[in-house]
């Protein structure tokens, strides 16, 4: 429930300048040009306006603020809980992997990035966000954007496993390899996974500082028998 003086001013002007008036036509008619600014209100028998409420700017309905937690997006609009965790179903994914170590972390359009450890907001090294392209009217992909003094290595399609094109495997045993630790790669590296409308498959990129992409190209050929050409090939 919202107190009226923290109504934004808008509506508390519109709820000022409509007066004492009780008719049940005339409070309705308020509430609709309420809502338009997303917030609404209840009000009793005599007409005389109670409780106010915000409304979620996605599914409009009312939250009430006692109760229910009250979620803000990146460009503050306000969201409640089911459609909070309905924006966080369709998660883009970034692993930093550095010495064995790595940090996992989704992104959402609504919310941005979030680590998965802690739950908390978070810019990960490498990778400022995704924009969303679409190929044609239904298919589309999200397309990973790399921050400034960083460079991708490799970028194109990967399949899971259960999929019988085996030249990706190369690239999924690479990644499998250092991000599960089991390889330790002294360079900083970047992988960025981007949902697809394809469920099959995600846009993937291998991001690295630019500086360190010639000694991390001979780290690659000398422990790990690989060129990037290779792990390149095996994106197409
Ligand atoms: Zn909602």
């Amino acid at each position: 429930m919202n107190n009226f003086e923290n109504l934004p001013s808008e509506v508390q002007i519109l709820i000022e300048n409509f007066g004492d008036e009780t008719g049940y036509d005339k409070l309705e008619e308020l509430k609709k040009q309420v809502e338009e600014h997303g917030y609404t209100f209840e009000y009793g028998l005599d007409g005389i306006i109670t409780d106010f409420y915000t409304l979620c700017s996605c599914c409009k309905k009312e939250i009430n603020e006692d109760r229910d937690p009250v979620y803000f997006t990146k460009s503050g609009e306000v969201y409640c809980e089911s459609c909070e965790s309905e924006a966080w179903k369709y998660a883009n994914t970034v692993i930093v992997c550095q010495n064995g170590e790595n940090k996992k972390y989704i992104w959402c359009q609504e919310f941005g990035f979030r680590d998965t450890e802690w739950w908390e907001e978070a810019s990960p090294n490498g990778v400022e966000g995704f924009n969303y392209v679409r190929t044609d009217g239904w298919r589309g992909y999200w397309d990973t954007v790399v921050e400034d003094g960083y460079t991708t290595l490799a970028s194109g399609w990967s399949t899971g496993r259960w999929s019988d094109v085996t030249w990706k495997h190369k690239f999924n045993d690479f990644v499998d390899s250092i991000a599960d630790g089991e390889v330790e790669c002294p360079f900083e590296l970047i992988f960025s996974f981007g949902l697809t409308s394809n469920v099959f498959s995600t846009s993937s990129d291998v991001i690295i500082r630019e500086s360190k992409l010639e000694a991390f190209t001979e780290w690659l050929a000398e422990e790990m028998g690989t060129t990037l050409e290779e792990i390149r090939h095996s994106l197409v």
